[in-house]
């Protein structure tokens, strides 16, 4: 692996207590904990359910379909990498298992991205270590 610049593109380290969530991803699959107690999904992983605090977790694939429960434009990059990429979607995307991830909404211009919108789960893998999350408008066809 080559030195890490400023310059380069922010990445998870995909250790830790979601390791298994970025492996899943790498596989173009989402899988998040679910407590066994209460049936909350965890995001983000961690040992415990921020729910009720129980600690007996298991992992669950979902669907990767969902709808845009808020959404914000960024035309200003908060690191180098993104400058060249602004404007862009920032969503929270409420899965139908009904829990919300942070990620962004591509394939199509921002300004038709609204509270609501049907989003499907897209798998961008950046290297054979990092696959990313994104979300775009359900039902597009592929490119
Ligand atoms: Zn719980």
């Amino acid at each position: 692996m080559s030195a890490k610049s400023p310059l380069d593109r922010p990445l998870p380290s995909g250790k830790g207590d979601s390791a298994r969530y970025w492996t899943a991803l790498r596989a173009g699959r989402i899988e998040l904990p679910r407590c066994q107690a209460c049936e909350s999904l965890v995001f983000y992983p961690r040992p415990h359910c921020p729910v009720c605090h129980g600690h007996d977790l298991e992992w669950v694939t979902l669907s990767g379909r969902g709808r845009v429960y808020t959404c914000t434009v960024v035309h200003r990059a908060t690191h180098p990498w993104f400058m060249d990429k602004t404007p862009y979607v920032y969503a929270l995307v409420e899965l139908e298992e009904g829990v919300r991830l942070p990620s962004q909404i591509v394939g199509v211009p921002p300004a038709e991205v609204t509270i609501g919108l049907a989003v499907e789960a897209l798998f961008e893998k950046v290297d054979d270590e990092h696959t990313l999350l994104l979300f775009r408008p359900a039902g597009l066809l592929e490119a």
